[in-house]
């Protein structure tokens, strides 16, 4: 028989969200009369803009006429919609030629390890969006699990004590450093100090950055960088992943996009854009031209006009929460709640407590999903994260029941 990929028999556990939708499954289950709400995973709720979904609907009707059918498009997206992304969100710092269209961010984080294969040291904040290290894991980068994290993988804590920015000296040479800003799940967002100081210790150290960047439209505060290619030196040790999920509600629709430095190289001098579009071509065949078109509607004046609306409304959603965190049930059990206005996130420390007996116990007194931070690395622990994605009047009904909440 074939033996099963190591990377697979290393996974301990399962993926975050899969066990949070089976404890929600299984609480269902037993409690019928419970209406449920969820601020856990990251999904999106709002509606997709008229102007935007009208985009797509009459690309998709087009192509059912001679005059508007295509099938596979340019190989690294369309031309159009790749020099509008270099304009809107790089001001020019990035050519159209170092843009690189996707079905998402998760599809390219995956795809991106292809690139450096199973030899690479990785980096990653902890806590951290899992793909970042399940997928160095499926991929041989890192290995098994020791108990405070996988063999392979330097974890960087981020915590109260270093304001969620990590101590970069703990990061070996030659390392792919997976940096999330505004981060997931703790909401901060660097400095161009930060990144600055990212940037300078990855170009001295041979490092490459995965900069993510989906919650980069969640920024309000205009001092702080929506990109990593702001900062100077970037383009030498930086790949960036953004995408529309978040922003615009294609979490469904699926499109985001990469950007990879044509001064980017490999130890060997060769270009790690060169590669990229290899594996774009080869291991994937183009994002859906409907959803291109959607793409196109958002970042024309009407469509960035309709993504701000979208983003505001969830983050009124959060400063809400926040709001409720910082109540004198909560202040009871030593809570502190942390959210920047600039990110979907709530993260909320439950001092003394287990992420998911936090988690189960706001499940059980409130019928109310959240995500355990301990499944985001081992210095989640003890944190919740609440997400700012849902209905107003959801988000409203969950701050008042958790209002009286206490374990
Ligand atoms: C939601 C999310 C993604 C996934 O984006 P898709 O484009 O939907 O694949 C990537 N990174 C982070 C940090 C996210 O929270």
């Amino acid at each position: 028989m074939i033996k099963r990929n190591t990377g697979f028999a290393n996974l301990t556990a399962g993926y975050l969200f899969p066990e949070v939708a089976r404890r929600r499954r299984e609480y269902a289950a037993s409690h019928p009369e419970a209406k449920i709400i969820s601020l856990g995973i990251g999904n999106t709720t709002e509606p997709v803009s008229k102007h935007i979904a009208s985009a797509m609907s009459d690309y998709a009707l087009g192509l059912a006429t001679p005059e508007g059918y295509s099938g596979y498009g340019d190989e690294q997206g369309n031309s159009a919609l790749r020099q509008k992304i270099a304009e809107v969100f790089y001001s020019g710092k990035v050519d159209a030629s170092e843009v690189f269209i996707s079905d998402g961010a998760k599809c390219d984080i995956a795809r991106i390890q292809t690139l450096f294969g199973n030899d690479v040291k990785v980096a990653v904040q902890d806590p951290a969006y899992p793909v970042y290290v399940d997928g160095s894991v499926v991929v041989g980068a890192a290995g098994e699990n020791i108990g405070s994290g996988y063999k392979g993988i330097t974890y960087l804590p981020c915590t109260e004590e270093n304001s969620f920015f990590p101590d970069l000296s703990k990061i070996e040479p030659d390392t792919l450093i997976y940096f999330c800003s505004p981060n997931n799940p703790t909401g901060v967002t660097a400095t161009k100090e930060q990144l600055k100081k990212l940037v300078d210790y990855a170009n001295a150290k041979g490092c490459i950055i995965i900069y993510d960047s989906a919650y980069s439209e969640f920024i309000r505060d205009s001092n702080l960088p929506k990109s990593i290619f702001e900062i100077e030196g970037a383009k030498t040790c930086a790949i960036e992943i953004n995408s529309f999920s978040k922003p615009a509600g294609f979490t469904g629709v699926r499109l985001g996009w990469s950007v990879v430095p044509n001064e980017l190289k490999f130890a060997d001098g060769s270009s790690v854009n060169k590669d990229w579009n290899r594996v774009m071509t080869t291991l994937f065949n183009g994002a859906s031209n409907i959803a291109q078109a959607g793409g196109l509607a958002a970042l024309d004046e009407q469509g960035l006009k309709d993504m701000k609306a979208q983003v505001d409304y969830y983050l009124a959603n959060g400063k809400k929460i926040k709001e409720t965190l910082d109540g004198a049930n909560f202040k009871a059990m030593g809570v502190e709640a942390y959210f920047t206005g600039n990110g979907p996130y709530v993260w909320a420390k439950f001092p003394g407590k287990k992420s998911w007996d936090v988690f189960d116990a706001i499940l059980d007194k409130c019928h109310i999903v959240t995500t355990p931070g301990s499944g985001f690395g081992p210095a989640g622990e003890s944190f919740i994260r609440f997400s700012s994605f849902g209905h107003q009047a959801d988000v409203e009904e969950a701050c008042g029941r958790l209002s009286s909440f206490s374990m």
